[in-house]
């Protein structure tokens, strides 16, 4: 049968098209990391990816090729994001958190030819510059003026360099199954693995994600991405902001609560990050006795949210809090908790409920839970099972990896466990190799954790399964109190008790100054495990 449709590859590029053409005023603010705040425009996005395109096409970089990124969420990195794919090339993006063997092992698997790199993390790039032979080019992200000294000589000056070209030029026209990005998951054990995202993925997952029921970003919004762009994805932020026509505001290297309260009130609509920038925001706030003037969403995942940090949100700022999960494997948005109707109808406590959720995927995102045998569970609310997934932007196989990720009928492994209710909305109750298995039955670790932190004197709270004879595992809660408090560890289990069944109370707590957390901030249960023996706590009956 003849097709009677256009051939209308999906490119990103089209993406930042559409926003220049249709929304070319529309500010781009960004905290520049020399310093200053300015603004440029999606007009001025789009001419600057321009440039980089032509800029990286005079390196001999084109199809096939793979850059990296090191830098902060700022309008070069915009230029970037749009600049490389623009070539034809995979933006590889770095995490500068991660320890040198990983950086390494990541660069030289990607096989980056080059890397554009902010120049407060050169020195990052450089401490291991002779062991990843395959980067050809360093490119500082700044200015003549501004090139740090220790940049070795043959480092490119990004503003020079661009500045060369007019801006003038077509996107490469590669395939829309091309690669676009690629992304390593923070691999806990073993070696990260990547995940490559095409141009059709980029462009399907970021149609779904500005939805309504989504993050519902529209042209009347100015979005600031407080997650990285280079952790899974950047949330698709970089994708979704320039397609709905929303303005965006850039936060740069000062991610000090002073410092995003400064950009928020640059007239920023909706944010997203992971729950601690919101814990020390909200502690800014009050102390300083600040309101937040424009803001009316903020958007919460990466780990679960803790409700003490919703309640605050929209009781006390009236700010509505979505609260997302997702990983980098799904592009990475799975669900958002936003309300549909048989929520919207209920009163206040048992929406706040439904909010410890994550709520409900898109069009594109399907969900299934299923217990050891791969036999599916009820969407009761209650039985817990692992959570699978499929989708037009969710990994089929890593980077290199001979074998799929996935089962014969595409579904993944998220490696998390959860419930589902009957109106399809998730609740996420642990990772499946951080259940804690006690009697048998499972103990969600999130639950324990929440409740925990909802004590005024709790910063982080993490459970952990320790060994009981009876039992198999019995629940012990590792917290860390605030500066100069001492909670009092049975306020802190009953509080616990309020929201589990009795035998899910942990038996004891044991305080420490600080928790280890994984280059992407969250809490790692594997080396805290290796930190808490049993001389720490007591076990009961
Ligand atoms: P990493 O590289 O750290 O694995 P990801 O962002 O890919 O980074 O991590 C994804 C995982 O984060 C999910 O599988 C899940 O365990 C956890 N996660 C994300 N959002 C939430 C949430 N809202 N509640 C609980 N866990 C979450």
């Amino acid at each position: 049968m003849a097709t009677y449709m256009q051939d209308w590859p999906l490119l990103v590029g089209r993406i930042l098209d559409h926003a220049a053409r249709f929304h070319p005023k529309r500010p781009v603010i960004s905290r520049d990391t020399e310093g200053p705040i300015s603004t440029t425009d999606w007009k001025g996005i789009h001419h600057g990816a321009k440039q980089v395109t032509q800029a990286l096409r005079t390196l001999g970089i084109g199809p096939g090729d793979v850059v990296g990124v090191m830098g902060w969420n700022t309008a070069r990195m915009l230029k970037i994001w749009y600049g490389v794919p623009g070539a034809g090339a995979a933006l590889h993006t770095l995490n500068p958190r991660l320890f040198a063997d990983q950086l390494t092992y990541v660069v030289t698997h990607a096989e980056d030819k080059a890397i554009f790199v902010d120049r407060d993390l050169l020195p990052v790039i450089l401490g291991v510059r002779d062991r990843i032979p395959n980067v050809r080019h360093i490119i500082v992200m700044t200015d003549r003026a501004h090139m740090p000294d220790n940049a070795p000589d043959d480092a490119i000056c990004f503003e020079e360099w661009i500045a060369e070209h007019d801006g003038d030029t077509d996107w490469e026209r590669v395939d829309e199954t091309a690669p676009c990005g690629i992304c390593y998951t923070s691999g806990t054990t073993g070696n990260p693995k990547g995940v490559v995202y095409t141009h059709r993925s980029n462009t399907l997952h970021s149609l779904a994600s500005q939805s309504p029921d989504m993050l519902g970003l529209s042209s009347r919004d100015r979005l600031m991405p407080v997650v990285p762009l280079f952790h899974a994805n950047g949330w698709s932020t970089g994708y979704t902001g320039p397609m709905s026509g929303a303005s965006m505001a850039m936060p740069g290297n000062n991610m000090t609560p002073a410092g995003l309260y400064e950009m928020l009130q640059h007239g920023v609509t909706v944010t997203a990050a992971v729950p601690t920038v919101w814990l020390g925001l909200l502690q800014y706030l009050d102390a300083e006795k600040k309101t937040l003037d424009s803001l009316k969403r903020v958007v919460i995942g990466g780990s679960s949210c803790p409700r003490a940090v919703i309640e605050a949100f929209q009781d006390k700022y009236g700010v509505q809090v979505m609260h997302a999960w997702g990983m980098t494997e799904m592009s990475p948005l799975g669900t958002v908790c936003t309300f549909k109707p048989e929520v919207a109808a209920l009163d206040h406590e048992a929406r706040l409920d439904v909010q410890e959720t994550v709520g409900h995927p898109p069009f594109s995102v399907d969900l299934k839970i299923v217990d050891d045998a791969g036999a599916d569970m009820p969407w009761d609310g209650v039985a817990q099972g692992r959570l699978l997934t499929r989708g037009d932007a969710i990994v089929g196989t890593y980077l290199k990896h001979d074998e799929p990720a996935v089962d014969g009928d595409n579904w993944f492994d998220t490696g998390d466990v959860a419930t589902m209710d009957e109106n399809g909305y998730v609740r996420i109750t642990d990772r499946s190799k951080d259940v804690i298995k006690s009697g048998g039955e499972w103990i969600s670790s999130i639950e324990l954790e929440n409740a925990a932190v909802g004590h005024p004197d709790v910063v982080e709270a993490a459970a952990i399964g320790v060994p009981h004879e009876k039992w198999g595992e019995r629940p012990v809660l590792v917290v860390v109190p605030k500066e100069g408090a001492t909670p009092d560890k049975a306020e802190i289990l009953a509080r616990v008790a309020k929201v589990v069944a009795k035998w899910q109370v942990p038996d004891d707590v044991v305080f420490r100054a600080e928790i280890p957390h994984t280059a992407t901030g969250k809490i790692s249960k594997l080396q805290l495990r290796a930190a808490v023996s049993p001389e720490d706590y007591q076990l009961g009956g």
